[in-house]
């Protein structure tokens, strides 16, 4: 066989084993629990939205907002107009004039990944926090730190990357002034429930390519001087920059939303006990629906063992006696076949006992079902393995 014919065979062989595996995926990990809704290597776990990514680094992907691409300012709004003051657009860049004030987003949005970019001025003028000073606030409420700290030292805590007053950037990562910096930076803002913070809210930001925030709780968000305490936010607010008196230009400015934690409903993190026992009994009903459907004399295997992976989810009544009767009576045709026959349905037979054995193993199905037994005696007839 030429290796142009070989190639295709063990393509093949690639694709049946995994479909193999992907079909009975439900049957194979650890079942779902009291927290985990899903088994492991669930097939029935929704897939992750495909989106496309950037050609090149830094670029926005095909599901990013685009707040600045170095052509218009229409996204944007002073928080505070002033006759004659504005940002301006220098050289592609949004640039602070001093004395226009904080500009904002006319969006609001709140848990994002947000990428910027930034440079201080070429010329050092002024030190410490007077130096190439600007800032992200995320909602209005929560800054990172835009400082020229190219060598020039201020209080960590509000140099350049820190979380404001809240905690300094784990290295100092900066470019040399004037040229650009970047920021990506994940943004989940606290969330309270009935007046109790349930999450305390979280930054982590890489500068240029490093990391100099590891999830650090924002502690309500920081603040000048005052050390702040939790509290609450809202769902949505502003991005801002800020006009600290320097003309700090930003380029490339772009966000993706995220989606919802688990303590606000959405499925990111871990779930609670009762929101696992809700998401179980929603892909139970799911599949028994689908289950309904399936019923068909000539070959009651699909209902059958579709009705089996609701029981791995759920516990249900219907279900257990649909699989009971299906499988009483599938199985009794099969263990009436001749040997030949058997042998030309070994992998049928193997496989469901296997996911027969999976279910009984974790209780999905009652200890010495019978059709279980069956199953396991067929195998033993034909010594299709070993004893052990
Ligand atoms: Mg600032």
């Amino acid at each position: 066989m030429t290796p142009s014919y070989r190639f295709p065979c063990l393509l093949a062989v690639t694709a049946s084993l995994l479909f193999a595996l992907t079909s009975s995926a439900q049957f194979y990990g650890d079942p779902p629990d009291e927290i985990h809704p899903w088994a492991v290597h669930d097939m029935n776990r929704p897939q992750p939205p495909v989106i496309t990514p950037a050609a090149e680094p830094m670029a926005p992907p095909s599901d990013a907002v685009v707040l600045f691409d170095g052509s218009d300012l229409s996204k944007w709004k002073l928080t505070k107009p002033k006759p004659g003051k504005e940002w301006a657009i220098v050289d592609g860049c949004l640039e602070c004039v001093p004395g226009s004030g904080y500009i904002q987003t006319v969006e609001e949005f709140g848990d994002c990944q947000l990428h910027i970019e930034w440079a201080s001025p070429l010329e050092a003028k002024g030190d410490g926090q007077g130096r190439g000073n600007s800032g992200v606030f995320f909602m209005g409420r929560t800054e990172v730190q835009v400082l020229d700290c190219y060598q020039n030292e201020t209080y960590p805590d509000g140099m350049a990357g820190s979380v404001y007053g809240v905690n300094p950037p784990l290295v100092n990562a900066l470019r040399p002034r004037g040229e650009f910096n970047s920021y990506d930076i994940i943004f989940r803002r606290p969330i309270f429930k009935d007046g109790v913070e349930v999450d305390p809210g979280y930054f982590t930001v890489f500068c240029n390519g490093v990391l100099i925030q590891d999830h650090t709780k924002l502690e309500g968000g920081g603040g000048h001087r005052g050390r702040s305490k939790p509290k609450e936010f809202p769902e949505v607010g502003p991005l801002q920059l800020q006009d600290h008196g320097n003309p700090v230009r930003f380029r490339n400015i772009w966000y993706r939303p995220l989606p919802k934690r688990a303590v606000e409903g959405g499925v990111v993190g871990q779930l609670s006990k009762e929101q696992t026992t809700a998401k179980r009994a929603e892909i139970a009903k799911g599949l028994r629906d689908e289950a309904a459907k399936l019923e068909d004399a000539q070959n009651p295997v699909p209902q059958l063992e579709k009705a089996m992976e609701s029981l791995i989810y759920a516990e249900d009544q219907w279900a257990l006696d649909l699989v009971t009767k299906l499988s009483d009576q599938h199985v009794s045709a099969l263990s009436s076949l001749s040997p030949d026959q058997q042998e030309n349905r070994k992998g049928e037979i193997d496989g469901l006992e296997k996911k027969m054995s999976h279910m009984v193993k974790f209780g999905r199905l009652p200890e010495g079902f019978a059709a279980h037994g069956v199953l396991q005696s067929i195998i033993d007839e034909r010594g299709w393995r070993k004893k052990k």
